[in-house]
């Protein structure tokens, strides 16, 4: 699996992205920003069959409209993305774009998935979706009121893929580092908060889950050049796992 950091921050980091990885024709997460650096980055989004999302806040989710419309007028579209989600994430994502684009027709986006040759599958905790590329499962996280709030692990060619943001330090954070090969966890402060974890407690399950290389995204600007046991990938940055 070849991974490229698309983004590394979280809000208010001056330095980097919102948090963003491709794996492979995965795309996780698509909040504000995204979609101009991936197409800085000569990735076109037909090469891209799996939208991944964690929830809809801004930082992962509204420049949605930004990748649709952009991948139709390259007619990049003639494959369907798959949107994997939580529940209600398409419902969201045709309030956004009435909001943005609907200029007062009430009718213009009822057919969506059709539009622009997408599937929103919405899965809830334990739940996978599978097919002969790839096995997606999303897992509940705890994110303050935020609902639905998902991680997931992605099995494909052989190695697990975990991706846990933002959250708190819950179960099914430990249960995704178990089960991963590698893992990507919200490290957005140094010390934990009441919506997210902090690097410290990100080093705690690098040693408890040895088994997983651990890489630290959705990074606030804290220096953390003497943490020697997780990875912190930057913007750009390619992981050949
Ligand atoms: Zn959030
Ligand atoms: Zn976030």
């Amino acid at each position: 699996m070849k991974v490229t950091c698309i983004g590394t921050g979280t809000m208010g980091s001056i330095t980097r992205g919102n948090q963003s990885i491709i794996a492979d024709d995965i795309l996780f997460d698509i909040g504000s920003g995204v979609v101009k650096k991936i197409e800085s980055m000569k990735i076109y989004t037909k090469s891209i069959n799996y939208l991944i999302i964690t929830h809809a806040h801004a930082d992962h989710f509204v420049d949605l409209p930004n990748f649709l419309i952009g991948r139709s007028i390259r007619k990049e579209n003639k494959e369907t993305l798959k949107i994997i989600c939580g529940k209600g994430i398409k419902e969201k994502t045709i309030k956004l774009f009435e909001l943005c684009f609907g200029d007062g027709n009430k009718n213009k986006y009822k057919n969506f998935e059709e539009g622009y040759n997408v599937k929103f599958i919405e899965l809830s905790n334990g739940e996978t979706y599978e097919d002969e590329s790839v096995k997606i499962t999303a897992y509940d996280l705890e994110h303050g009121t935020c609902k639905p709030i998902m991680g997931y692990i992605v099995e494909k060619n052989g190695k697990v893929l975990g991706y846990a943001t933002d959250t708190t330090l819950c179960e099914n954070v430990k249960k995704i580092c178990e089960k991963s090969n590698c893992v990507f966890l919200d490290a957005t402060n140094t010390v934990p908060t009441k919506m997210h974890m902090g690097v410290e407690e990100v080093e705690w399950l690098a040693k408890e889950y040895p088994k997983a290389e651990v890489y630290a995204i959705h990074r606030s600007d804290y220096v953390h050049s003497h943490i020697k046991t997780i990875n912190f990938p930057e913007d750009g940055e390619i992981i050949n796992l």
